[in-house]
């Protein structure tokens, strides 16, 4: 239903098959929806359409209906990833979850009409999805049934086969993911394409990105408040799934937005923006004895450049004085267990933060060297980079604001 555009790296559930170069994942969440929708289906609406089936024939009808149903979720996420591929943007994988289907497109649109373009293919694959099982059930009506249609419907859809039956259903629920899809909230295809549009008419994408947001947001409430009239008005059970899903949806549509500015921030953010610039160092003929006492004690700082005649030869931190035994810690000298610069792994200050960033995590948020033209002009950590973002996060969202207003 929706499509989330998940980071690289973030994959869950069975991988099923490729198509296309692209990998179909299948989260675990599927099973409990597949098995919720073949039991309405062979429990429910088939016995209520057919009263003289067997119970397997509801069944068998119901399994492969549900089975034709994911795959139509999947072409859905696929036209997605066809029309994204066009543009240049690579999509690795698609994953089949609890409310549908997410496409990792990896990254976002450059153009509005690459972002248009690629939001409306999902719906239009379930519209001609929904037009196609329409045709397939026309068809396949018998001639003495049509004449029944209209003095006894009732008659006439018990009069139906399975596959006709199936095709039936399948085609209206590909409407209803087609019109359901289409609602103008982010981050529903509906809301990407109103992005689209507001992005063409002002040209500011963090704007169209606000104004679809709040739509999604309204659309989620608006979902959560019919559910809890149905539960509550009508004893209807049925109100816990709108609710649910009204409640994704809005917490969907401000995440979204926070990734989007998050991104957007990150985006010309480089290494030496948000580096510590302000650290000691410790002379290189310091002994280990007199570094612990007079300079790792002293401070907060983990990473320590080691100064040799005017320039950084090395780098010395706690791991590296900690098991030297304590009687030889006055005759050892820091330049005996510095990392030497050459061999160090640091980052080159014109680095951008965002790729960095995953890497400093990954290393367990350790402090890193950051050098210019062979001289260390600064340390940074990966929290570093989540404290910037934190900072600035509220800048970017303000600016968006003020040109609402
Ligand atoms: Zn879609």
């Amino acid at each position: 239903m929706t499509d989330l555009r998940l980071g690289a790296g973030e994959r869950s559930g069975l991988r099923l098959f490729s198509v296309f170069g692209i990998e179909i994942r299948l989260d675990i969440s599927v099973v409990i929806i597949f098995a919720l929708i073949v039991f309405s289906l062979g429990n429910g609406l088939f016995p209520q359409w057919h009263p003289d089936w067997s119970p397997l024939q509801y069944w068998v009808t119901a399994l492969g209906a549900g089975i034709v149903f994911f795959a139509s979720l999947l072409a859905h996420e696929l036209a997605h990833s066809l029309v994204a591929r066009r543009f240049g943007i690579r999509v690795p994988r698609i994953t089949l979850f609890l409310f549908g289907g997410v496409a990792e497109i990896e990254s976002d649109a450059e153009t509005p009409q690459a972002e248009f373009t690629i939001a409306i293919a999902g719906p239009l694959m379930s519209l001609a999805l929904g037009v196609l099982f329409g045709l397939l059930a026309t068809l396949g009506i018998p001639v003495d049934v049509r004449a029944l249609l209209l003095d006894d419907p009732q008659a006439a859809v018990a009069a139906l086969g399975p596959l006709v039956t199936a095709s039936l259903w399948l085609s209206s629920v590909n409407f209803v993911l087609a019109i359901f899809n289409m609602i103008p909230g982010f981050p529903l295809d509906g809301g990407r394409v109103f992005r689209a549009v507001l992005w063409r008419v002002t040209g500011d994408l963090l704007l169209a990105s606000r104004v679809a947001s709040t739509t999604g947001r309204w659309f989620g409430w608006t979902l959560m408040a019919l559910g809890l009239w149905n539960l509550l008005a009508h004893k209807d059970p049925g109100g816990l799934w709108f609710i649910m899903i009204g409640w994704f949806l809005s917490h969907l549509a401000a995440a979204s937005y926070t990734q989007l500015v998050t991104q957007r921030a990150l985006r010309a953010l480089k290494v030496r923006d948000v580096m510590r610039t302000r650290f000691d160092t410790v002379p290189a003929a310091a002994s280990i004895e007199d570094f612990i006492e007079n300079y790792l004690l002293r401070s907060s700082q983990q990473l320590w450049p080691v100064l040799e005649a005017g320039r950084v030869a090395g780098l010395v931190a706690l791991r590296d004085v900690a098991g030297i035994p304590l009687l030889e810690r006055p005759r050892r000298r820091v330049t005996d267990v510095m990392v030497p610069l050459a061999g160090a792994s640091v980052l080159a200050a014109d680095a951008l933060a965002s790729s960095a960033l995953n890497a400093l995590l990954a290393a367990g948020d350790e402090p890193v060297a950051v050098v210019h033209e062979g001289q260390v002009v600064g340390i940074v950590r990966g929290s570093d980079v989540l404290r910037w973002v934190t900072l600035h996060r509220n800048l970017a969202g303000q600016r968006a604001n003020d040109l609402q207003a």
